[in-house]
């Protein structure tokens, strides 16, 4: 019975042992401080050997001479205090100057507008430096759960929103999070990046409810919500109609849409307007290539210059969306602008998007630019 003792089990004494080397570890400083002064004479003696070589030395050309370590020690100690003095009159006077008594080190962070932190007389005041946040989500019980629960906002809430997600996912401390997962809000597919696997296909296609499909493509259940939502907002702003050519792509698909392209106008010419089967945006079935509609539809060459791709250039991101190929960032996405071709990534990512000025997804997540396969 002894070995169900919590007390003896084999368990709880390595985790003792543990512990106590930690502890041992952490108080090893404390112990050589609080040393009996029989203990620190050794290193006191030694100190007096130093000042004894120095007195040792030979007269210099102007004929120093030689001190007795006791005087030599005395003067020192003055000297000491004298600068002790000095530099306690001058950080004195530098605060009255400023108008106060130097605060803590939070003073001067919560206070940006407030005195430099060295005074006048160049003597620094003591600060403690702002202390980077190097915690990892990853070892967050709260994240992990949610992580492995598959709820994208909930991962995103529990990281501590749009902003801090991005901002642990670019900085490279939250390895357990993949952007190659395809199922993910914020899968970043790109010339450099396919799917895996490479015929991927979601689970949940929906045809968005009251928006106009000019194609039999679907779009994953999250984003066609939120495309409905952006339609009608876009209707309601008094932009006109929303409508949509293609959002999801199967791989199938997406190799004879290639292989048309390049039948047309060679492999060069292909690449710089549309993915290869397995690097196209479109088979995670969050993307979708809009067109504006009066009545009729019009073209994807006519979104930029349309009310309707005024509106949705300054609004996508409220509805989860970002223009995915931006104007001027052909060297980082490998594309050329797409105004009509938008990307759903969830309005917690859209949102630290937009309000971070990003253009690219690659920037976002800080990864390398892919201008080529
Ligand atoms: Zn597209």
């Amino acid at each position: 019975m002894t070995s169900h003792d919590p007390e003896t089990s084999p368990r709880r004494a390595a985790r003792a042992e543990a512990e106590r080397l930690a502890t041992a570890a952490l108080t090893l400083p404390a112990v050589f401080d609080e040393r009996a002064p029989a203990e620190q004479a050794p290193t006191r003696g030694r100190r007096r050997g130093r000042i004894g070589a120095f007195d040792a030395a030979a007269p210099g050309p102007r004929g120093i001479r030689r001190f007795s370590p006791v005087l030599l020690r005395r003067r020192l100690v003055v000297v000491v205090a004298a600068v002790i003095v000095v530099a306690g009159c001058a950080v004195a006077i530098g605060a009255a100057a400023s108008g106060g008594v130097p605060g803590p080190a939070s003073d001067a962070v919560d206070h940006p507008s407030g005195p430099p932190p060295v005074a006048d007389d160049g003597i620094p005041v003591p600060q403690l430096a702002a202390v980077a946040a190097t915690a990892t989500p990853c070892d967050d019980p709260a994240f992990t759960a949610a992580l492995a629960s598959g709820d994208d906002a909930a991962t995103i809430a529990a990281a501590g929103g749009g902003q801090a997600f991005r901002a642990a996912v670019a900085s490279g401390i939250a390895p357990c999070v993949s952007l190659s997962d395809p199922n993910r809000e914020w899968l970043v597919v790109n010339k450099q990046r396919p799917y895996d696997p490479v015929d991927y296909q979601p689970g949940d296609l929906v045809m968005p409810a009251n928006v106009r499909a000019l194609e039999d493509s679907a779009v994953r259940a999250p984003a066609a919500a939120a495309l409905t939502s952006l339609v009608k907002a876009a209707s309601d702003a008094g932009v006109g109609e929303i409508g949509y050519l293609s959002a999801y792509r199967s791989y199938t698909t997406q190799k004879s849409t290639y292989a048309g392209r390049v039948a047309v106008g060679g492999v060069a010419e292909a690449d710089r307007e549309s993915a290869r089967p397995g690097f196209s945006e479109h088979q995670s079935g969050m993307a979708v290539d809009i067109v504006p509609c009066n009545g009729s539809c019009r073209t994807l060459d006519d979104v930029a210059g349309s009310p309707q791709g005024a509106w949705v250039r300054e609004h996508a991101w409220e509805y989860g969306f970002i223009t995915r190929y931006a104007e001027g960032r052909e060297s980082v996405s490998g594309y050329e602008p797409e105004a009509w071709h938008l990307r759903y990534i969830g309005p917690e990512l859209a949102r630290a998007y937009h309000e971070g000025g990003f253009t690219t997804l690659e920037e976002f997540f800080g990864l390398p630019a892919a201008p080529t396969y």
